[in-house]
């Protein structure tokens, strides 16, 4: 019944690329094989990693593409958050949760925490994106998300009135963890774009107050 009603709405409402708008095949979902693999892969970990180094205590840094303006990548991301399309956030957190599982630091971690979006932000768009890209990781290798623990302030500044410095202490006073179940437990934490590192440095500074043993990050992209 399911596929005939699939099938059914394919006839109206043909399933298409979200990216090159060509018709998907058999087994593709949101986004099609050949605009996937056009991706920019990022190679080189030390670029991710030096963002963080020195600044907190962390396991690991990950980074799966280059993110670049008015790219495929960026069309993905831009219809995630901004077109209601969960499903292109679900397979860029499966291709991530695979990522992960290859390079074996899925193991290394207990549980995935989304960084969290203003309420005002989750009003507005019904979700946070970060926490589509960790059930799409879930759905690769089961392992719990936290998504009620850590919280964002939503009175602060806008981050764009900023300077890079004011920026940083603005942030540093934008998470808190609500309770601290989370203790002594090896978190990962999950964002679409890593840029300068500042909201995750600052996510992680709130776990580390709740009394976890170690963070990690694992972003779909990060901006040079
Ligand atoms: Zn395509």
């Amino acid at each position: 019944m399911k596929t005939y009603l699939n099938s059914f709405s394919n006839l109206f409402f043909p399933a298409i690329c979200t990216i090159c708008k060509l018709g998907l095949a058999d087994g593709e979902r949101s986004i099609c094989i050949s605009c996937l693999d056009d991706f920019p892969r990022l190679y080189q970990a030390e670029i991710v990693e030096n963002k963080f180094k020195g600044q907190i205590k962390y396991n690991f840094a990950f980074s799966m593409f280059m993110y670049e303006p008015k790219s495929k990548l960026s069309l993905a991301l831009k219809s995630l958050k901004y077109e209601q399309n969960k499903e292109v956030g679900l397979v860029l957190g499966e291709k991530l949760g695979n990522e992960l599982f290859k390079n074996n630091l899925l193991n290394q971690v207990d549980t995935l925490i989304p960084v969290p979006v203003t309420k005002q932000r989750l009003k507005q768009r019904g979700y946070n994106q970060a926490e589509i890209i960790c059930n799409g990781i879930q759905k690769t290798n089961y392992i719990s998300i936290e998504n009620q623990i850590l919280k964002r302030n939503s009175f602060l500044k806008s981050q764009t009135k900023l300077g890079r410095n004011s920026r940083f202490e603005n942030i540093d006073k934008a998470f808190y963890c609500e309770t601290s179940t989370i203790e002594n437990k090896k978190i990962l934490l999950i964002d679409d774009v890593l840029t300068t590192g500042a909201t995750l440095i600052s996510c992680a500074e709130a776990l580390y107050r709740a009394g976890v043993a170690e963070v990690s990050i694992a972003t779909i992209c990060n901006t040079v």
